[in-house]
């Protein structure tokens, strides 16, 4: 078979796209992309996978499709670590996601609220984004960190000199590093090119997801594939769990 790009990312009803599981696939089909679902698993989405009961049947229902199996779970929120290994171990990988930040007082900043605590300045709250990708990436057993530029939205649209120091995307590429988690190249959230050329060029293993949630956007990875291809990445060294394997133990492609 011709090697095709695996979109890592995608959504589907089972939290907040809109697509059924079949369209997915269908879909990432006809763009010729090998599909992932990688649904919320959170309890701190609006529409998401929300208990231990709730994962074994999205599990169970992605067993019954010729699709790989992920979820992106939020840093922030426990569910992830009160799955039992014997779930863990059927995904074929895993997202992790900073959907907020944590401030040295504990409090949170949500990437998807309008509201700051009072007085957070942009520069503060990057230090923290920092803070926090290091200790997610020493925490979290994931294989991809999703949309890695995600920020808070009323800090979206701030020039990218503004937002990202060359000590902080040292930091946030060593931190990936040393954990050995791919940085996705985002359709929806598109990472500036400096930044996704020091992870190659430090080696950080690249991913590519759509993180689609309609028809349009569903596996469709084509600009993350363009950037990492003019960056000088092989196809063969897009984070891919059926080569590359998983921190959820997953070694290769295994019959439905
Ligand atoms: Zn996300
Ligand atoms: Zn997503």
């Amino acid at each position: 078979m011709t090697w095709q790009p695996i979109d890592c990312h995608a959504h589907s009803i089972f939290s907040d796209g809109e697509l059924t599981v079949a369209e997915v696939v269908e879909r990432a089909a006809e763009l010729g992309v090998t599909p992932s679902l990688a649904d919320h698993i959170s309890r701190d989405v609006a529409r998401s996978i929300t208990s231990v009961e709730q994962v074994e049947i999205y599990l169970d229902t992605l067993d019954q499709f010729d699709v790989l199996r992920a979820g992106e779970f939020c840093w922030h929120d426990n569910l992830w670590r009160e799955l039992p290994g014997t779930l863990v171990r059927r995904f074929t990988h895993r997202l992790g996601s900073l959907h907020a930040i944590q401030l040295d007082d504990g409090t949170l900043v949500h990437a998807f609220s309008r509201r700051l605590p009072q007085g957070l300045t942009v520069q503060q709250y990057m230090d923290a984004h920092t803070d926090t990708l290091e200790r997610f990436a020493r925490e979290m057993p994931v294989d991809v960190l999703a949309h890695p530029t995600l920020v808070t939205l009323p800090f979206r649209g701030i020039d990218v000199d503004t937002l990202w120091s060359e000590e902080r995307e040292i930091r946030v590429v060593d931190a990936l590093f040393d954990a050995g988690i791919a940085f996705e190249i985002s359709s929806r959230y598109p990472p500036h090119e400096r930044l996704v050329r020091r992870a190659i060029d430090r080696g950080v293993r690249i991913s590519l997801g759509s993180d689609g949630h309609t028809r349009t956007q569903v596996a469709d990875v084509a600009r993350p594939l363009a950037l990492a291809r003019a960056l000088g990445v092989a196809d063969d060294d897009l984070y891919d769990p059926m080569r590359h394997g998983s921190k959820t133990g997953f070694s290769g492609r295994t019959a439905a």
